[in-house]
């Protein structure tokens, strides 16, 4: 039984998965997966690492109440939720979307996101797209203490230092090995973690999955060594944008290596990287270590949407 203090203390064993598949033989190249998606249903991945320092400060400084950002599907939401929970916190979720309120019931109903997050105790304030941009104003911030009283904030994404700090120990001695490190990127705390756990003679690559190019600066401002670049080409038109192609890759990649990958996330990341190593962007004999940063939570959600599309859906068995 998890009890609220040992889920972030105790010693986690992440398992590094081999893949094989025709392109890597052919190309001579090694990849490897770290299954960080294994370590809690719902504080996966990245997500459990960056709340880690978060939620441990938080219980330090006595506070009672969490309160952080997110879209109505968000990994971080759901992870502050439920850790919140085991942790003895309140936590409140600000979400972007006031249309969302309109019918409460029907948007938990269709939401398992916002549906776990709620039986696990999360209060929901809702707020139009205009004010969810202000939402780092002071003014804003105070309407907020206003309303919930004294909380622990954790920015939109959950990235801040010491976010950054528990995705440093993402990677361990173990991986000195690896030639490259892959990670896909939201807000890019997490490879910020990875670029400063990395040796000297590793490279980082990091896939946004969104468009735009203010992340370097994000990244920059965390980053203590420049052994990083972004491959800025699979995006698929935007921040969980898709098409036929990435559920098709999803339910192949699924088929041939037993992994399972999320649409917004981690399936643009091995697209691409698997684009590039069929590109040889790589020599032979090089060793990649992908990192799987979680996000599964979200694919039944995603599922619901396409469905009623007609198009393929993503297959959890
Ligand atoms: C949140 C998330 C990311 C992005 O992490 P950042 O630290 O914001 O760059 C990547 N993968 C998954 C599955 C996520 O849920």
């Amino acid at each position: 039984m998890e009890t609220k203090n040992d889920f972030f203390n105790d010693p986690i064993l992440v398992r590094t998965q081999q893949i094989s598949l025709p392109i890597l033989e052919e190309k001579g190249v090694e990849l490897c997966i770290k299954r960080e998606d294994e370590i809690h249903p719902f504080v996966s991945g990245n997500k459990f690492r960056k709340l880690k320092y978060n939620l441990l400060e938080a219980q330090n400084h006595q506070k009672k109440t969490i309160l952080t950002f997110g879209g109505a599907f968000s990994n971080h939401i759901v992870a502050t939720a439920v850790a919140g929970k085991i942790m003895g916190f309140n936590t409140i979720g600000v979400i972007r979307g006031d249309e969302l309120v309109i019918d409460f019931n029907k948007t938990i109903q269709g939401n398992s996101t916002l549906q776990k997050a709620q039986k696990d105790g999360m209060k929901f304030e809702f707020v139009s797209r205009e004010d969810y941009k202000t939402k780092t104003s002071k003014t804003f911030l105070r309407k907020l203490k206003e309303k919930f009283g004294d909380f622990y904030l954790i920015p939109e994404g959950g990235t801040n230092e010491l976010a950054i700090k528990g995705c440093e120990e993402i990677l361990t001695t173990q991986d000195s090995n690896f030639d490259y490190i892959c990670c896909a990127i939201g807000t890019g705390g997490t490879i910020a973690g990875l670029i400063n756990a990395s040796l000297k003679h590793q490279k980082v690559i990091g896939f946004p999955a969104l468009k735009g190019d203010f992340l370097s600066k994000e990244i920059e401002k965390y980053a203590t060594k420049n052994n990083w670049y972004l491959q800025t080409e699979y995006h698929f038109g935007g921040y969980a944008k898709y098409n036929s192609t990435l559920i098709r890759f999803i339910n192949e990649f699924k088929n041939k290596t037993t992994v399972l990958l999320d649409p917004v996330y981690t399936s643009k990341m091995l697209f691409g990287l698997l684009e590039m190593i069929k590109n040889n962007n790589f020599e032979k004999g090089t060793k990649i270590l992908v990192i799987h940063t979680g996000g599964l939570q979200g694919i039944s959600g995603f599922n619901k949407k396409i469905k009623n599309k007609n198009e393929e859906i993503i297959f959890l068995k």
